[in-house]
């Protein structure tokens, strides 16, 4: 930066001296490469940076560890919706199963967290609070240890670290990167806290939220249940209609913060029982709070088990047989829009929908969607545009994308879920044998870690060109993990999509690397 400054060499030299990669190096802590590593595990490197802290074993432990204000590292054998409270509270997790794209691995991206997870060399065993490393050590609560999510190792005690170094030069270098790039960069930013994050590192909207986030809350869980539990109709409207202003609270804060730039909100994506608790202590708990019998509560919650859930009832289904949840959330979205232009910072929002395999079901929530619209516009007596469109994970709905798109404004193709579909192969289980396969040379790299061009990338490739078929004005995007990834958005770029969308901490690196893209190019073509 020095060197552009001085004149010495040209701002778009500068921007490709930089190797993308190396900027998530200057927005975390990181371990001194100088210093001593004793390494107990090994994992796949979910989120980079590095954190020191108290091991502890469960997201209750984590969250009281923060209130006395003492850093830990939250070791779990994988983490559900339910630990999200605890991952806030760590300032890095482990976990022994999962991989690139299981919970634990999207929600540390999202918060900017250290994160190892499949560290399957490790065992844990939880009702002991310990840990046994490959080479017999144990580790118990309370032991010191350092996670590096940038190496995918843990180490014991506390290592040296080098801190983040986020300077003018670096805004400036981004900037200038930004004056060269062709494709757009958004965030995929879930609470008010990402988005801030989306806007600090300059990214040109919000690509995905993922609206289920918003209900973990401890006071919007119990209203969540009530609905899931609810008997009638009438009952579950009672729950929904509790439900509508804390919901229509949070895009009126995701709108402000964004200004008017485009925020694409996903309808409900997960299977319902995600929000019910998993052991004995829970549901009795939840038995109190919902004044039923515990053998009620827990055969309803047995008969909401699937399995397969994430081949269940979620997504666009849950939206088709469960409609109540999507109306609730499509008025707080239009009533929370025109809430914005009446404070002065209008926006059109967009709606996505989810895990979509056929055309009808788009056509029958859009029916839905369209009529709370009309509502919400009577009532107020005030207008307002919106874009509906749809999140492309089957491998059906990239083949039939052209009749899909008759309704959709946007395909933005979810490439976690996708990948997972397309090899049949589970992203929550994969860190079991990733390793081997890579290693093995079955699969050159970790499917869920850089897009597979010539499988998934030959469905994006057959969406769009169906898709555009249909309506050559169709906005495409990318919205999995891969959309941070520099390899994909070369592959994106080529297919002509108009932006990617990735964790808020990757956003610097994904509008780095764009810069070069374009840039090579150029060179190419002179
Ligand atoms: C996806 O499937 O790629 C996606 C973005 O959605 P999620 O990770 O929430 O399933
Ligand atoms: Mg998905």
């Amino acid at each position: 930066m020095a060197l552009a400054e001085d004149g010495v060499i040209g701002k778009d030299e500068a921007v490709l001296r930089v190797e993308p990669r190396a900027l998530s190096e200057l927005l975390h802590h990181q371990v001194d490469p100088r210093g001593a590593r004793d390494v107990f595990a090994h994992g796949i490197a979910a989120s980079p940076g590095a954190a020191t802290g108290k091991l502890v074993f469960t997201s209750d432990a984590a969250q009281a560890s923060a209130a006395r204000g003492e850093p830990c590292i939250l070791v779990r054998r994988e983490t559900a919706p339910e630990d999200i409270r605890g991952m806030h509270s760590a300032a890095a997790v482990l976990t022994e199963r999962g991989g690139m794209t299981s919970h634990a691995a999207v929600i540390a991206r999202g918060l900017g967290l250290p994160c190892v997870v499949g560290a399957s060399d490790m065992r844990l065993d939880t009702r002991d609070r310990k840990l046994t490393a490959h080479d017999g050590r144990v580790f118990r609560e309370g032991d010191v240890v350092t996670l590096d999510g940038s190496k995918g190792e843990a180490l014991a005690g506390a290592a040296d670290m080098l801190p983040p170094a986020l300077d003018d030069a670096f805004k400036l270098l981004l900037s200038w990167a930004d004056q060269f790039r062709d494709i757009g960069i958004r965030a995929n930013a879930d609470t008010p806290a990402d988005a801030a994050t989306a806007r600090r590192f300059e990214a040109q909207g919000i690509g995905l939220c993922r609206t289920e986030h918003m209900f973990f809350d401890e006071d919007r869980l119990v209203v969540m249940r009530e609905m899931i539990f609810a008997d009638t109709p009438g009952d579950r409207a009672a729950a929904l209609a509790r439900l509508l202003p804390m919901q229509r609270d949070d895009f009126v804060q995701l709108f402000e913060i964004m200004q008017g730039l485009p925020v694409c909100i996903r309808l409900f994506d997960p299977p319902l029982h995600e929000f019910l608790p998993h052991d004995r202590e829970g549901l009795r708990e939840l038995a109190e709070a919902l004044d039923r019998p515990l053998s009620e509560v827990t055969r309803r919650a047995e008969a909401l088990r699937e399995v397969n859930p994430m081949l269940g009832m979620r997504g666009v289904r849950l939206g088709v047989v469960l409609p109540e949840i999507y109306d609730m959330q499509a008025q707080a979205i239009f009533e929370a829009t025109l809430e914005s232009a009446r404070r002065g910072a209008p926006v059109v929002p967009e709606v996505m929908i989810p895990l979509v395999s056929a055309r009808r079901e788009v056509e029958m929530v859009k029916a839905r969607i369209d009529g709370v619209a009309a509502l919400v516009r009577t009532k107020a007596k005030a207008d307002f545009d919106y874009k509906l469109g749809v999140m492309v994970e089957t491998p059906r709905a990239a083949l039939r994308a052209g009749e899909i798109a008759q309704h959709a404004g946007f395909l933005s193709f979810g490439t976690n879920d996708l990948t997972q579909m397309t090899y049949g192969l589970s992203r929550d289980d994969a860190g079991r044998f990733m390793n081997t396969y890579v290693q093995l040379g079955v699969f050159p790299e970790d499917p869920f870690q850089f897009l597979d061009v010539d499988g998934v990338g030959e469905l994006l490739l057959m969406g769009a060109e169906r898709g555009r078929a249909t309506r050559p004005d169709l906005t495409l995007s990318v919205c999995g993990e891969h959309g941070g990834n520099p390899e994909s958005i070369d592959f994106c770029r080529r297919a002509g999509f108009d932006y990617v969308s990735c964790s808020p901490y990757r956003v610097p690196m994904a509008r780095l690397a764009a810069a070069h893209l374009a840039l090579r190019d150029r060179v190419g073509d002179s």
